[in-house]
């Protein structure tokens, strides 16, 4: 497979990573604050996101990069997004 399919395949598979932690930490929400409390699995939720979030933004770099996207309208995008969010934080 060549390299830019791998970098689509990997994001894919990171995002999945992502979003199977996010389901955990919906079903249980006290362990998304700081807490040494492990999940049923035997794992510390907080610690698996941070390493599947550097995973995935790693995965996205990688992916802008092997696809040739316009990183400086992704950047542009990604602000613009963060005001909002910051936005709706203030409500
Ligand atoms: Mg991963």
């Amino acid at each position: 497979m060549p390299m830019h399919e791998q970098g689509r395949a990997k994001l894919a598979e990171e995002m999945g990573e992502v979003q199977q932690i996010l389901g955990k930490l919906q079903a249980y929400p006290q362990l998304a604050l700081p807490t040494q409390e492990l999940h049923p699995d035997g794992t510390n939720l907080r610690h698996r996101l941070e390493n599947e979030l550097g995973d995935l933004i790693a995965a996205v770099g990688f992916t802008i990069k092997k696809m040739g996207l316009n990183e400086k309208f992704i950047e542009f995008r990604a602000n613009e997004k963060s005001i909002l969010f910051n936005q709706w934080d203030k409500e």
